[in-house]
């Protein structure tokens, strides 16, 4: 059947069909879910813009293939309709903390009881980001004056830094979550390999800015002057003279992404030396 015949529910060429093929009952499959092999995940939104969600839904088919086959998606205020923070293999979360806002504490405290992997999510929930500049007094809750990371609060086990995000490197880590729990043991082997630069970074510590360039890795003589972390600055607040950065601290938000990015902050020889493996198996993952 044609496009026309289907618009106008006819069959405008054809010869009459015969009356067993109109009656011939659709057939209809159920569904089959593998839910049983699947990590479950929970998504808390903490004092976050969703700029994060949607750097997870910007990997298009790619979070489709993830919750399909490797994510069974527990608690999302954003699209799911669980009320309560759920009991999960891995929580990520977005925002930073108004620890004015005594629901928001709660929540935080509540996300890491219930997760055996917590995840933040994003600069705001590694580092406070953009929410480092609150000072409070505005309507209509003119209390509400500080927000802090949610390592200040609770023990965080992965950081993904940015502001947004890069949705790669969201989808990445779900994958790595999942083959290290799920995985056989040279995918835990690779897995743990890839997360162990991003845990390095959830211990290393809740404050960021462009100063981290300058007293890690400049002042130590580290800088190679590659650029990377005027790249990956949000904000164009660093720029190169003299083939090393120089930032503008008034436009700085305090996202992290630049001493994230440096080659000579968290350069792994784990994850490099088995780069192509690590892409392979993330890549061979979401076919
Ligand atoms: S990314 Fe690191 S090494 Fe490269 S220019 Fe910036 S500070 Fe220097
Ligand atoms: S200089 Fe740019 S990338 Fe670095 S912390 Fe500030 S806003 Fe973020």
């Amino acid at each position: 059947m044609g496009l026309l015949d289907s618009v106008f529910k006819k069959n405008i060429s054809a010869a009459p069909q015969k009356p067993a093929d109109v009656a011939k009952p659709v057939e209809t499959k159920k569904e089959v879910k593998p839910v049983a092999d699947k990590i479950t995940v929970g998504y808390t939104h903490l004092s976050g813009c969703t700029g994060c969600t949607v750097a997870l839904a910007d990997n298009y088919a790619g979070l489709l293939t993830l919750l399909d086959k490797y994510v069974d998606l527990k608690y999302m205020p954003t699209l799911a309709d669980a009320r309560h923070i759920q009991k999960v293999d891995v929580s990520f979360v977005e925002g930073s903390v108004c620890i004015n806002d005594k629901l928001a504490v709660e929540e935080i405290k509540e996300t890491r009881e219930k997760s055996a992997v917590v995840v933040a999510l994003g600069g705001c929930a590694c580092y406070g980001n953009i929410t480092r500049f609150c000072r409070g007094g505005q309507q209509n809750q003119p209390a509400q004056e500080a927000y802090l990371p949610i390592g200040d609060l609770i023990k965080v086990d992965v950081y993904i830094p940015g502001c947004a995000p890069s949705p790669q490197l969201i989808r990445n880590v779900a994958v790595a979550a999942y083959l290290l729990l799920k995985g056989s043991p040279e995918q835990k082997a690779l897995a743990t390999a890839y997360l162990k630069p991003l845990m390095m970074a959830a211990d290393k510590g809740t404050s960021a800015c462009f100063c981290d360039l300058m007293t890690n890795v400049i002042n130590q003589g580290l800088c190679m002057g590659c650029g990377s972390c005027a790249a990956a600055c949000p904000v164009r607040a660093i720029t190169h003279e003299y083939g090393k950065p120089q930032g503008e601290r008034d436009l700085c938000i305090k996202c992290g992404a630049c001493y994230n990015q440096c080659p000579r902050s968290w350069f792994s020889f784990d994850v490099v030396s088995a780069y192509e493996s690590i892409n392979e198996t993330i890549m061979a993952a979401l076919q």
